[in-house]
């Protein structure tokens, strides 16, 4: 019963994970908010500008600088969830509070791994898988389209909440932009 209800945390935590990792990329580190700025700084004004376009992958030798998060960020947000699970595991009774932290851990771990070769290519194995390369391709459309795919690990997010884009839009495609915006204006009557 009790390995039982941890894993059904486990799963449940992992699922949460990808709402809440849509959450926070959207509402604080692309908006600048007080006392979390240095998350907004961090993600939109330097990871994004350095990996930006043709640069979507690094380009210097060793290690580059600015791919993985700060080395509080997930301390930090275990630390938010810890008294919210201790709560729910004692008001319901059920042992769920090391599945939680388990569910959330490997989430985090997916996210700063699969990140990291997103930008910097190792050759390793998980390079090859088509998934792989089914995120990074969605994850080099949120650099070039910051709201949208806002998940980087598992985009389940995206796909509730509308932000999932798999394809170049027409903001990419200059000649479809032309006719967009022409038929736009055709549709505005002239101002006076
Ligand atoms: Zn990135
Ligand atoms: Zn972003």
């Amino acid at each position: 019963m009790e390995l039982g209800a941890q894993l059904l945390s486990f799963l449940v935590f992992f699922t949460y994970a990808s709402f809440f990792e849509w959450f926070v990329h959207r509402h604080i580190m692309h908006v600048r908010r007080f006392p979390l700025h240095d998350a907004f700084r961090g993600h939109t004004l330097v990871h994004h500008q350095i990996y930006h376009g043709e640069n979507f992958l690094a380009k210097t030798k060793g290690r580059p600088p600015h791919v993985m998060l700060r080395w509080y960020a997930f301390p930090g947000m275990l630390l938010f969830h810890v008294p919210i699970l201790a709560f729910l595991q004692w008001i319901t009774g059920w042992p769920i509070f090391w599945g939680a932290i388990a569910g959330a851990t490997v989430y985090f771990v997916g996210y700063e791994y699969t990140h990291y070769l997103m930008h910097v290519p190792r050759g390793h194995f998980v390079e090859r898988f088509r998934w792989f390369r089914f995120l990074r391709e969605h994850h080099r459309l949120h650099h070039k389209y910051m709201l949208r795919n806002l998940n980087v690990f598992i985009p389940l997010a995206d796909v509730c909440l509308g932000t999932l884009v798999t394809a170049e839009g027409w903001r990419s495609k200059p000649a479809k932009r032309a006719r967009f915006l022409a038929r736009r204006r055709k549709n505005v009557p002239p101002s006076s």
